[in-house]
């Protein structure tokens, strides 16, 4: 049974690359209208609308949206830009997320660091959940997808904040899933471990960092972004219709050690 999800209407945060970028495609591949957040990076946003089905604008069935999730009005823009444009919502993938390559020891991370990760990473999921849930309730029908990760579960020395931030998630996740069964909306979590994107670039171009961090993995090596965004398509896809509140690991065994 092939996942076609025509018709459908997926919002997808933190489009523009990586993870985010790859799942709006595949998404697209199959069929669904798609409208992503980015925050800054438009040229990125553009290339990821060029490269979906049908080319250029796609017939207007990708759209990008310029939003910073981690402010209400911007959520609330980029909800209202799917409902306007689309009327619908079937899936939200609340992907978008930050985190800093430099380790930061906690007697030097700062308030504002604390609160920029926890802006973005954890009120960002949040905002735009707040402001989509109540469609997805109107059509008793909807499915979250939140992007967690490894660090969610077993912490991340030196990233504090963002393992808070991600632990965090999988807490709501956990809570927002039995809250809302009652609406026929599924709620669940992706938690990839290591995964080949501009996030990690400052970490896995260092060769003899690259060959420890692979080594550490029990598959031996990174992920890449496709790799996540198809687990993330099968939980927004009829095969997924009676699994919620789970967190589902993509990290090639990773969470397992260390
Ligand atoms: P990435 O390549 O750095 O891309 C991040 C995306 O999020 C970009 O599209 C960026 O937009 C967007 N973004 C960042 N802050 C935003 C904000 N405030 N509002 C709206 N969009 C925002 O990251 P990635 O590796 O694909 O990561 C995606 C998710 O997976 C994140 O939640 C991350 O924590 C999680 N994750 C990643 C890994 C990994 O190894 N890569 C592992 C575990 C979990 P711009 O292009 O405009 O900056």
């Amino acid at each position: 049974m092939d996942i076609r999800l025509d018709n459908e209407v997926a919002i997808i945060t933190g489009g523009s690359r990586g993870i985010g970028a790859a799942a709006v495609k595949l998404f697209a591949e199959c069929g669904s209208n798609v409208v992503f957040a980015y925050r800054s990076n438009a040229d990125a946003a553009a290339a990821v609308v060029r490269s979906c089905p049908g080319g250029p604008g796609s017939d207007g069935r990708v759209i990008a949206v310029r939003a910073d999730v981690s402010k209400m009005r911007d959520a609330r823009k980029l909800i209202e830009t799917a409902t306007k444009r689309f009327g619908r919502i079937d899936t939200l993938v609340a992907n978008a997320g930050i985190w800093p390559a430099d380790p930061l020891p906690i007697e030097r991370l700062s308030e504002r660091e604390w609160d920029e990760m926890i802006d973005i990473n954890l009120k960002g999921v949040y905002t735009v959940i707040h402001h989509a849930v109540p469609h997805m309730m109107e059509r008793k029908r909807g499915r979250v997808i939140v992007v967690s990760s490894t660090a969610g579960q077993r912490g991340e020395s030196f990233h504090t904040h963002y393992g808070a931030s991600k632990g965090g998630l999988i807490s709501f996740v956990k809570g927002l899933s039995t809250e809302l069964a009652p609406h026929q909306i599924l709620v669940n979590c992706v938690a990839p471990g290591w995964v080949d994107t501009d996030m990690c670039v400052p970490v896995l171009t260092g060769r003899r960092e690259a060959r420890r961090i692979s080594a550490g993995i029990p598959l031996g090596r990174v992920g890449r972004p496709e790799e996540v965004a198809m687990p993330i398509l099968f939980l927004a896809s009829e095969m997924a219709s009676y699994i919620t509140g789970e967190v589902l690991n993509v990290n090639g065994g990773n969470v397992l050690c260390g």
